[in-house]
């Protein structure tokens, strides 16, 4: 701040604020700054004439080679220079170092010391070439990464240390290098042991005297490159069959497939379904069933004698290619050998299995897609399973065709099912000694929008092999249920339970929660389950049998007397009833004695065991009083009423 004389005119200038440094340039705190005048710490007055400049003209000024060292301040390495300028009415002193030819040289040399220490003992490797790319410098770190003494490099081309199939990366990023940008390539780089190393190089061309030349710096990336091949090559294969995956075995399709182009040859597909995986899967755990994967994998590459040309597909799917020229024709005689091959009994787990796979063979011409390829050879190999497994199918026009309208038909499910258009419709069932209802069978039915009513042996077979019977079931078991809610309390109401339902870990849970959401006591719920269904049981479907059974759940075997009947499921599951097919009832109607004494016999079965039983199929008064005479409790059929949807007083259901 300006101090004045009597006389109006400025005669010092006192200090109202100095900061850290500007303070220590004096030997002061800047508290002790405070009040102190400027003649006082400037004696040689070199400031003051220019403050005063300053004060008059409002314009800053510079001034040099001021010394303050006198008053006990840091001594400035170089006299430092001050701007003076106007704040506010106040004058403000600016200190700062001037720039000094001298100070900047010794700072470069500090800074290339510097740079060559950290070169040396950094891990990345720092070389430098000339304009013509020989190395004039290389850091010591060369020795400890590749081996190589620096010495023995200089006066070498930089290239002669790159791998031969790298070169063309570096020749390409040198053009890149003559514009703007540097260079970061993975290259491998030449060991002093002969051996090549991963490192990734990254380069700046040098600018001013030494235009031309390069610094390249390279980082070791070898166990980076070496784990990331390692994780993709694991990615490649199957953990548990050591074959490729089915994303490498279509690629492998689609380059056979490019390689017929031009030419007249076919190639062919296999898909290999294990038959019966699941059943594996559900006896012997998950781990029982991989070990037959990988010992049928082993089996398959045997078989082939080419494991490149094998691959795993999805679930219990194997994918063969052939593509030799005449691979189409010799494709049933490889699948023959394949079915031999699977077939040899082993024991996983202590447990003897019969393997046995059933294949699908599609064959294609240059231009086919693979992805369509193996789809056909999958749904070949589905229909070879569906007729009889441990056999084979050629995707022929017919079979083409009409796989093509069952994934038609299947999508049409699925439409109908998004539409709400299935629901459940009701069979009465009867007391043969009251002659009244005594409870109902939820069948399901699907009304197309035009009216059309399809019946279940229609959209059954086609929903249990696209795997959406499981939600057409507990739709049926809600629906029945909420009906049921709506019945008297003495009536009963059966749900047909297809195998895939009964498979499902939380069926029980799901029959529990659609009890509980009707408020229907589990007694009510017949569960019907047919005798071919029962084939498929595993110790854990047992138990889920058992589970519901304990709920109070009764359980009936349906179509008694038509499937691999295995009496022993009786005495082993806690089945309540049984119900007699009703190719029985119509072969009494055709007075088929022998017919009529199974009848007989089974009834006699029943009522040895305490089942109750039901007759299906009932269509005349003469065959209610046979049945009943036989011993029959229940009868149901067209005698009694046919399936139609639940007509309740109390209004509509609410579905
Ligand atoms: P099912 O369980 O044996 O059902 C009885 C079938 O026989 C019903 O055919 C019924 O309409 C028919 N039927 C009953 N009495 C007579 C009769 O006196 N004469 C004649 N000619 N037929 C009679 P629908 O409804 O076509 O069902 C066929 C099969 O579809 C059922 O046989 C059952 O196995 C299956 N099914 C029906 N609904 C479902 C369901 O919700 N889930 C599952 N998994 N299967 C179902
Ligand atoms: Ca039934
Ligand atoms: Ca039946």
């Amino acid at each position: 701040m300006p101090e004045k004389g009597p006389a109006g005119s400025i005669i010092d200038f006192v200090c109202v604020y100095a900061n850290g440094p500007a303070s220590a340039l004096h030997g002061r705190t800047p508290r002790g700054m405070l009040g102190v005048r400027l003649l006082d710490v400037q004696p040689s007055s070199a400031l003051f004439p220019h403050g005063l400049q300053v004060m008059e003209q409002g314009q800053a000024v510079v001034v040099g080679g001021l010394d303050v060292s006198d008053h006990g301040g840091q001594r400035p390495r170089h006299p430092p220079e001050v701007r003076l300028f106007l704040a506010n009415g106040l004058l403000c002193c600016l200190w700062r170092e001037p720039p000094h030819r001298l100070a900047v040289q010794q700072k470069l040399v500090e800074a290339e010391r510097r740079y060559r220490l950290l070169a040396r003992h950094a891990s990345d490797v720092v070389v430098e070439l000339d304009s013509d790319h020989c190395i004039v410098w290389v850091s010591e770190s060369i020795e400890t990464r590749l081996g190589w003494r620096p010495d023995v490099l200089l006066g070498q081309r930089a290239i002669d240390l790159v791998h031969r199939n790298d070169r063309s990366q570096v020749l390409r990023a040198g053009l890149r290098l003559a514009g703007p940008g540097s260079f970061r390539e993975d290259l491998r780089i030449l060991c002093a042991d002969g051996g090549w190393r991963w490192m990734v190089g990254t380069a700046h061309p040098l600018p001013g005297e030494d235009a031309g030349g390069l610094v390249l710096s390279f980082r070791d990336i070898h166990d980076q490159v070496r784990i990331r091949a390692e994780l993709d090559h694991s990615r490649q294969l199957d953990p548990i069959s050591g074959l490729a995956v089915r994303s490498v075995a279509l690629d492998r399709i689609r380059s056979a497939l490019d390689g017929l182009e031009g030419t007249d040859s076919t190639l062919a597909v296999l898909s290999i379904g294990i038959d019966g995986l699941t059943q594996v899967n559900d006896a012997l755990t998950h781990a029982g069933g991989d070990k037959l994967i990988a010992l049928l994998a082993a089996r398959i590459v045997r078989a082939i004698g080419r494991p490149e040309q094998v691959g795993r597909g999805t679930g219990d799917e194997f994918i063969v290619l052939l593509s030799d020229p005449d691979a189409a024709a010799a494709a049933t005689l490889t699948a023959e050998r394949i079915l031999r091959a699977c077939r040899a009994p082993v024991s996983i787990g202590g447990q003897p299995i019969d393997p046995t796979v059933s294949i699908g063979i599609a064959t294609a011409r240059a231009g086919a897609l693979p992805d369509e390829l193996l789809r056909d050879a999958s749904l070949a190999m589905r229909q070879a399973k569906g007729r009889s497994r441990n056999g084979f199918a050629l995707l022929d026009d017919a079979l083409a065709t009409e796989a093509h309208t069952l994934l038609l038909f299947a999508a049409e499910i699925q439409r109908g099912l998004v539409m709400g258009e299935f629901a459940a419709w009701f069979m009465p069932i009867v007391a043969f000694d009251t002659g009244q209802v005594s409870g109902y069978e939820a069948l399901a039915r699907w009304v197309r929008p035009d009216g059309l009513e399809v019946s279940p042996a229609e959209f059954l077979p086609c929903a249990e092999c696209r795997g959406l019977i499981v939600r057409i079931d507990l739709l049926v078991l809600r629906q029945a249920l909420a009906a049921l809610s709506r019945l008297p309390p003495t009536v009963t109401m059966a749900v047909n339970v297809s195998a895939a339902t009964l498979a499902l870990p939380e069926y029980p849970q799901l029959v529990d929660e659609a009890l509980r959401a009707a408020g229907v006591l589990p007694e009510r719920l017949h569960l019907e389950v047919t005798e071919t269904a029962l084939l498929t049981l595993t110790n854990r479907i047992g138990e889920q049998i058992q589970q519901l059974a304990s709920s109070g759940v009764r359980w009936y075997v349906d179509d008694f007397g038509t499937g691999y009947s295995s009496i022993s499921h009786l005495r082993d599951l806690p089945i309540a009833g049984l119900k007699l097919d009703r190719s029985f009832t119509c072969a009494m109607r055709a007075k088929d004695t022998k017919s009529l004494r199974l009848a007989q016999a089974l009834v006699g079965v029943a009522e040895g065991l305490e089942l109750d039983t039901v007759a299906e199929g009932v269509e005349t008064i003469e065959e209610a009083r046979l049945l009943t005479s036989q011993g029959w409790l229940h009868g149901q059929g067209w005698l009694y009423g046919k399936a139609a949807p639940l007509q309740l007083e109390t209004g509509p259901l609410p579905f």
